[in-house]
């Protein structure tokens, strides 16, 4: 076949747009990233062959080799692993599939936030063009008998040529380097030392071997083998630049912090440092080490169902898959890292993962680990506490419903905004705050804080010195209803029916005082109920309130209008349950309303009605009429 040529998808174009002129200052990290791809297709390899025996394949060393030539500046990658079919190149090389990236690349663009984003984002292969002007990939699948060669300037195309690799499968990749005149800092990734030390720094645990021919001077010999002096030959031999040891069966004492940020880059397309590094043995019954850890921010797809969680699963230091889901819960979806297992048989297959009694009980371990790690962070390390919860707490504590055995631990460790401060709070810290005659620990729900802050539902509790729990993550209220209590206390929503806030003794006094300003209100509240019955199913006069004239509540039973506002978000249509509108008696509007005509009361009715709804931060159904009646309101005020 000839040479044919292929433009990229216009989102591989713009994001190696941003590689060639990126500002990143570690340019010398897409070493790692080819050093990564080709030890990811030696281990690929590895498994097929071990699940698809018929290959017949060289019995040549798995390794990784680097080949510089200084004088046509260029840099060389050649890996013996499982290699690409044209297709695959194309679509591995040629397309972005995830559908996080597409997004994230956009938002990156328009955002301008370079750097940053480079270190964000699982660019691998597409770093080469931070370094290169030209790269040039010569790939071919194990099995097959067809290589192709991909070359590109990382302009809007690229070429494809048949060509059969004389070393069989693998892939070699050419990196044509740039120069960088303006930088008089650049490496030359063509020096030996240089290529050493990159391989020392970032890749020195990578299992197979990485090659290097290196060429030193050594004594010419005579015929007896004795050195001649003053005369020298260039020795070439082969040497290997990295330790290859499996970092997680090392010595937590001899691995350096270092060491474990390396391994974590490797794993994850994360450039920045984890928050903390878990680093686990167990022995006993179940066998096995693991090495995981909590970054210290979201992957820009961590929200997306392609999104990749689960750990990685080693049996005696082979890789046997990534991203398995059945290592870990879901609401530990964050974590990263890998377990090697002794126990299991290599031959495991993802469907029997699931079942097997082993996964289930080193998940048990694995998931009390973390817990452990987490509660000493909570007490030693606030700051780094709290860094994690902003990040990842909306996920873990989705542990209290999911994860029955562990649901005290998890709800000890989670954290909370409230009315008292702008810290963050522990239940155990609120229950401590809790005035002696404080009955339940509270909280509301709602979109943001501000919003809840100002909320009417507020005035009583607040004056009653009564500390409240804001809530404002989607999945706040499956959480808080799996949560009834807490350390004895009844956890309670303050926007629900029949909000006990009073001693015995203010009750009798309270019941007494409502009977008298309810039978006073009887035919407003009547005619209240009357003109908004479409949407509310009782008019209660309550001392709920303070300074506000009324507010919305549900009964008990009922799904909170937050709840309700979600679900219609997630496109769910419920059947709205009818709301209960409670009025403050001592507000004088309802003194003054009383006074009016029918007519005049049912139009008061109604923008009381939206005002409650606007309080609670749901939306009304006719906001031109209600602005409306509110501009009447000020004229008539001045007749
Ligand atoms: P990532 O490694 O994060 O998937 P890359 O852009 O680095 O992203 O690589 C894209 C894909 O190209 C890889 O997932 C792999 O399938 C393929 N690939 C890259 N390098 C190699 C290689 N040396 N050998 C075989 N396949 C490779």
């Amino acid at each position: 076949m000839a040479k044919e040529t292929q433009k990229f998808q216009a989102e591989v174009k713009e994001l190696l747009g941003l590689m060639i002129h990126s500002l990143y200052s570690h340019r010398d990290v897409f070493l790692r990233e080819l050093i990564s791809n080709s030890s990811d297709a030696l281990d690929k390899l590895r498994f097929e062959e071990a699940s698809n025996a018929n290959w017949d394949l060289s019995k040549e060393e798995r390794h990784v080799r680097l080949e510089a030539d200084p004088e046509n500046k260029t840099l060389t990658i050649k890996d013996n692993g499982i290699g690409m079919t044209k297709d695959e190149i194309v679509n591995n090389i040629g397309t972005i599939a995830r559908s996080g990236t597409k997004e994230f690349l956009k938002k990156a663009l328009e955002g301008n936030t370079q750097p940053d984003l480079i270190g964000q984002f699982g660019v691998g292969f597409y770093s080469s063009f931070m370094v290169a002007d030209k790269v040039t990939v010569h790939t071919q699948k194990a099995g097959t008998t067809d290589g192709v060669v991909w070359e590109s300037a990382g302009d809007g195309e690229f070429s494809l040529e048949d060509k059969v690799r004389s070393e069989s499968h693998g892939t070699t990749i050419t990196l044509h380097l740039k120069e960088f005149p303006e930088d008089t800092e650049q490496q030359d990734f063509t020096a030996e030392w240089t290529l050493r030390s990159i391989v020392k720094k970032y890749s020195d645990f990578i299992e197979y071997p990485i090659k290097m021919l290196v060429s030193r001077e050594e004594p010419e010999l005579d015929k007896d083998d004795k050195p001649i002096e003053g005369q020298t030959k260039k020795v070439e031999e082969d040497a290997v630049l990295n330790s290859m040891k499996a970092l997680w069966l090392k010595k937590s004492a001899d691995i350096k912090e270092e060491e474990y940020q390396e391994f974590y880059k490797h794993l994850t397309s994360d450039w920045s440092n984890p928050l903390e590094t878990i680093h686990y043995k167990a022995e006993g019954t179940q066998e096995f080490s693991s090495l995981m850890y909590i970054p210290s921010q979201a992957p820009f797809d961590y929200n997306y169902r392609d999104s990749k969680v689960g750990l990685s699963l080693y049996v005696k230091r082979v890789f046997i898959a990534a991203d398995c889901d059945d290592l870990i819960p879901v609401y530990m979806r964050f974590m990263k890292g890998i377990v090697d297992s002794n126990d299991l048989p290599l031959n495991v297959s993802r469907e029997i993962l699931q079942k097997d009694r082993q996964i289930v009980s080193i998940r048990k371990a694995i998931v009390s680990k973390i817990l452990k790690t987490l509660s000493n962070m909570l007490n030693k390390d606030r700051e780094k506490y709290e860094s994690f919860w902003k990040v990842f707490g909306a996920t873990f504590k989705e542990g209290i419903p999911s994860d029955i055995s562990n649901k005290d631990k998890v709800t000890d460790l989670c954290l909370f905004s409230t009315s008292a401060s702008d810290k963050l709070t522990t239940l155990k810290e609120y229950v401590a705050r809790m005035k002696p005659e404080q009955k339940a620990i509270y909280y509301i729900t709602g979109e943001t804080i501000t919003q809840l802050a100002d909320s009417p539902y507020l005035e009583k509790l607040r004056k009653k010195g009564y500390e409240v729990i804001y809530l404002t993550d989607h999945v706040d209220e499956w959480v808080m209803q799996s949560l009834p209590k807490y350390d004895e206390k009844e956890v309670v929503s303050i926007t629900a029916e029949n909000l006990e806030l009073d001693t015995e003794e203010e009750k009798e006094k309270a019941k007494e005082e409502l009977k008298s300003k309810e039978e006073k209100y009887k035919s407003l509240t009547d005619v209240i109920l009357k003109s908004l019955e479409e949407n509310i199913k009782e008019v209660k006069v309550s001392d709920r309130l303070v300074d506000s004239p009324v507010c919305l509540v549900s009964g008990s039973g009922d799904q909170s209008a937050h709840m309700e506002r979600m679900m219609e978000a997630m496109g769910q249509a419920i059947p709205k349950s009818k709301r209960i509108l409670e009025i403050n008696p001592d507000h004088k509007v309802f003194e003054i309303m009383a006074g009016k005509s029918d007519d005049q009361q049912k139009v008061w009715a109604e923008i009381l009605y939206n005002q409650a709804l606007l309080n609670e931060g749901s939306q009304i159904e006719n906001p031109t009429k209600f602005g409306q009646q509110i501009a009447q309101l000020m004229v008539d005020a001045n007749l």
